[in-house]
């Protein structure tokens, strides 16, 4: 008998490889067990250029709706995907919109590996990048400037009074950016990791270059020293948790000779930046699980990497590529883990707890795709493609 779900969970497919490994993982994992139940919304290139991206949009409300949202990895379509693909237009990133929807968070953990040994030998314990998912330069302006002349900040308020500010006199053709955050939005982001790092019972470490962007990034520091001290204090002291702020190159300097084993609370785009390093120094990108926790309440679940678009044009012409699907593994088993949660399914929660033990079980028997063989302190390793690894842990679980 498979283990039955009550509410559906929001299930938005992809592009390339990633798109390729969902549904092989949803097919030897999930449905071979579990009475499934999505709400299937294709963000495809192809789909959301035929929808003009309200496809996109629908899926964020359906995840406000439906309260969980599994997310696989998709093309984020620039000049080039615009020929490949014979684009209407250029769409925003798909997660940049979703983003913005939601609001929220997006804590991104090392999967851990015994055999895995990270790249830093001095990390005793994962680095979690707790990336702040709105605003700044996802959610910017930008001009060319065709020649000299004067570039200014204009704020109109609702009676209509301005208030300017002079960027430059720029004395020939360039480029310049406008950008913005919500106090609330940072806020939140604030509540959001103070919330996982008491979770957790890990310390919590922030950074920004306030030196430099004393108003913009000094609002962040503010902001967040404000609901440390007026909302958390207490609570993290009693945790024995300590929150530490310092300068974001400090901060990295730190990472780099620490021994880990705490959040480390990232600007947006930073976070962007340093979820990669922290992806790779650990092991691979694809060994890495993330997860947008919203103000509301809601949860999305993706892998950290990319459509790994170089794989899928390999399988495209036949070959069986060793791309790792570890990270869309555990996006589908922290989703269903959520929809547990909501809806008190005990089974439904343990099976996904028997996944992630499974796959682990596997690499740590020495068959792996070929990205952690590369990096495993058991040898031989056996580099298996994305199909076998599939099976042998499939087989594991069955
Ligand atoms: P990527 O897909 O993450 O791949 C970069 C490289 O990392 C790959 O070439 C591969 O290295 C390695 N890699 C990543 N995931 C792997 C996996 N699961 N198994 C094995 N190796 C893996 O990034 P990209 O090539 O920069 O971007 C490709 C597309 O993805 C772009 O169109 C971009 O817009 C999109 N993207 C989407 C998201 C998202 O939806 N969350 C995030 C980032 C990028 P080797 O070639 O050395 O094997
Ligand atoms: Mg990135």
């Amino acid at each position: 008998m498979k283990i039955p779900m009550k509410q559906a969970l929001v299930e938005i497919d992809g592009d390339e490889m990633t798109r390729v490994l969902w549904e092989l993982v949803k097919s030897e994992l999930i449905t071979p067990f579990v009475e499934l139940k999505t709400e299937y919304y294709d963000l495809s290139l192809r789909n959301r250029d035929a929808t003009d991206d309200t496809v996109t949009k629908e899926s964020a409300y359906a995840i406000k709706r439906l309260g969980v949202g599994v997310k696989c990895a998709t093309i984020t379509s620039n000049a080039a995907r615009k020929i490949e693909y014979n684009l209407k237009t250029l769409y925003p990133s798909p997660n940049a919109t979703i983003r913005a929807i939601l609001d929220g968070t997006v804590f991104r953990k090392p999967i851990s590996v015994p055999s895995i040994k990270p790249s830093i030998s001095s990390w005793k314990a994962p680095i979690i990048i707790g990336r702040h998912a709105y605003g700044d330069v996802y959610k910017n302006a930008e001009m060319i400037i065709p020649e000299a002349g004067t570039v200014e900040l204009v704020y109109t308020d609702s009676a209509g009074n301005e208030k300017r500010t002079l960027i430059a006199q720029m004395p020939g053709a360039g480029v310049v950016q406008g950008m913005y955050n919500l106090d609330e939005s940072i806020k939140n982001f604030a509540r959001s990791c103070f919330l996982y790092a008491l979770q957790e019972k890990i310390s919590l470490w922030f950074a920004t270059k306030d030196t430099i962007s004393k108003t913009y990034d000094g609002r962040f520091k503010e902001l967040f020293n404000q609901i440390y001290e007026t909302e958390f204090k207490e609570r993290c002291q009693k945790a024995g948790i300590t929150y530490f702020y310092t300068l974001i190159d400090d901060a990295v300097a730190r990472v780099v000779k620490g021994e880990g084993g705490f959040l480390w609370a990232c600007k947006n785009y930073d976070g962007d930046v340093m979820s990669d390093m922290i992806a790779s120094a650990s092991g691979s990108l694809a060994m890495m699980t993330s997860v947008l926790v919203s103000p509301c309440g809601v949860f999305e679940y993706e892998a950290a990497h990319g459509t790994v678009q170089q794989h899928y044009y390999r399988w495209q012409k036949g070959e069986k590529t060793s791309t790792n699907p570890v990270a869309l593994i555990f996006a589908w088993t922290g989703a269903l883990t959520e929809r547990a949660r909501l809806d008190n399914l005990p089974d439904l929660s343990a099976f996904a707890r028997k996944v992630e033990k499974a796959t682990i079980q596997t690499i740590e028997e020495g068959n792996m795709t070929g990205d952690l063989a590369r990096l495993a302190s058991t040898a031989p390793a056996r580099i298996l493609d994305s199909w076998e690894f599939i099976a042998a842990v499939a087989q594991k679980l069955s």
